[in-house]
């Protein structure tokens, strides 16, 4: 493997930012932070307790009930916002190789989504929140009701490792543009890019515990979800820890936002162009070595096109270059811990047990000799009942099943517990936006698959609840409050 830059291992973070200030833990768990590509050390992060939790929430609460963030003005939130965009853009080179050496994310997509959305983003939230009418008076029966939207409070974040940065932006920029003060939990795997947060927030100059950061397992993160001063919850990850904390959330009667899991379906139609298919299929499934929550992982074709449209994506996975994801002539990095190679793995054996046949791929590279790297893998004849069809593998593992006309097409795409991305693929694009129409997810392309950070992102079904992204994912951390006013403000 080469080396094509430096690789400190000496990146630790010990101590937690809270309250505008680095702390020292409570407890002395730490874990070391690996790299996937090399299996080697990067640093060491501290590990949270709910102690730790607590002090955070606590430093939020008092920002906002007490401190200065929950009287700004809107031209003040959105002056810190931007400030704090230009603090991490200064900081996008360092994060985008650290998040690649944490998780395995080819270094072009890192420099895009951990180096370059969380600035835009910030800034994108920065306009939203000073085009929103946050107050509108209408008349009524006594004079007139003045309609305020609030920030919802104190949000606690919960983020995954796959597009960390990225991620906990999606959250921390609506959150703060609407006036919420925000504790971060982010995942283990990626620690150490979590905290650039902090220092890009006090460059910026936020007040302290608008932005608080507590790095913790699921328990710290269990911790959060129930504390009683937190007023609203915002996940990312798998649906089953998704389901849990809806539990407790419902308990709680506790706002929350859950973006979780996928099998979405990339549709090829009979009139299908298959260069089209192949210019978008990198987007649409094997983004971020597939560790993407929108990956189109089942991919369903037309039957009078099926031979060649299975040798198409088997020849296209073939083509992937895996390495090193610090060489950007990488187009597929490794996996982004040795457990979730080993779950990709299984998923793999499960699949060659089935009646599934195995078109390429199927294991780890023999020129690899360490990292988590699995090959790009195609099965074909895959039945939509099959364990491959079904669940999130969250690696390169394609599932190809065909389909006898459109009809049959969003039958078997929609006989999903999830719903959360998908694509259509053909030569007739009024066609494919009328499977699109049919189909119950969130997201969906017609002939590319590219998520627009300006519309509103997220699952139908087990894929979610809520949404992000766009003006709309502002509305999460707003809440309504009418004024019944004798007077008349009209
Ligand atoms: P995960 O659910 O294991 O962990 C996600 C985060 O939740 C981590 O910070 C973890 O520590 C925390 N957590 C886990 N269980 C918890 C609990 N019971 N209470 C509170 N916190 C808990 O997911 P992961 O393996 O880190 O990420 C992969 C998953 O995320 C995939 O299923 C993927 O589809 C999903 N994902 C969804 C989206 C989306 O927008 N819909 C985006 C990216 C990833």
């Amino acid at each position: 493997m080469s080396l094509t830059a430096e690789r400190p291992s000496d990146l630790d973070r010990k101590r937690f930012f809270i309250d505008g200030a680095w702390v020292d833990p409570s407890g002395d768990r730490l874990q070391d932070q690996i790299e996937a590509a090399t299996g080697e050390r990067i640093g060491v992060a501290v590990l949270g307790t709910e102690a730790d939790i607590d002090a955070a929430v606590r430093a939020a609460r008092r920002a906002l009930d007490d401190g200065p963030w929950g009287r700004t003005t809107v031209a003040e939130r959105a002056a810190a916002l931007r400030r704090f965009a230009d603090a991490l853009e200064k900081r996008a080179g360092d994060t985008s190789t650290l998040v690649s050496r944490e998780n395995g994310m080819p270094i072009g997509l890192s420099q895009m989504l951990n180096g370059g959305a969380p600035a835009v983003l910030l800034r994108i939230y920065a306009d939203v929140i000073e085009n929103l009418p946050l107050e509108e008076a209408r008349p009524s029966q006594a004079g007139s009701t003045i309609v305020r939207r609030e920030p919802v409070g104190v949000v606690g974040a919960i983020t995954p490792w796959n597009f960390p940065q990225a991620l906990a932006m999606f959250k921390i920029a609506p959150a703060l543009a609407a006036g919420c003060t925000v504790v971060l939990k982010p995942s283990p795997e990626t620690a150490l890019d979590s905290y650039v947060f902090a220092d890009a927030a006090q460059e910026a100059g936020l007040p302290e515990g608008v932005l608080n950061i507590v790095l913790g397992d699921r328990d710290a993160g269990a911790a959060l979800v129930s504390h009683p001063l937190v007023d609203k919850v915002a996940f990312t990850g798998s649906t089953e820890a998704g389901r849990a904390i809806g539990q407790e959330c419902g308990r709680l009667i506790r706002r929350v936002t859950l973006e979780l899991g996928g099998k979405s379906a990339a549709i090829f139609l009979d009139d299908g162009n298959v260069e089209t298919l192949l210019a978008g299929l990198d987007n649409a499934s094997f983004l971020n070595n597939s560790q993407t929550c929108t990956t189109q992982s089942r991919i369903l074709i037309a039957r009078s096109r099926y031979d060649e449209v299975v040798e198409a994506v088997a020849s296209f996975a073939d083509a992937y270059k895996l390495g090193d994801p610090l060489d950007p002539s990488v187009t597929m990095g490794p996996m982004a811990t040795r457990g979730h190679l080993e779950r990709v793995l299984n998923h793999i054996e499960i699949a060659k047990n089935s009646d599934a046949r195995l078109i390429t791929g199927g294991g780890r590279p023999d020129h690899l000799d360490r990292g988590w790297f699995v090959q790009p893998t195609v099965f074909a004849d895959v039945d939509n009942a099959d364990r491959l069809a079904r669940e999130e593998v969250f690696g390169p593992v394609m599932a190809l099943i065909p389909f006898d006309d459109d009809e049959d097409a969003v039958r078997i795409a929609n006989d999903s517990n999830y719903g959360l991305g998908g694509s259509v693929w053909s030569a007739d694009e009024d066609r494919a936006l009328a499977v699109a129409r049919r189909v119950r997810t969130g997201t969906i392309g017609l002939n590319y698959y590219t998520l627009d950070l300006g519309a509103p992102f997220g699952g139908f079904k087990d894929s979610g609840i809520g949404r992000e992204l766009g003006p709309e994912g502002v509305n999460a951390y707003l809440e309504y409050k009418s004024v019944y006013a004798s007077a008349k403000y009209l």
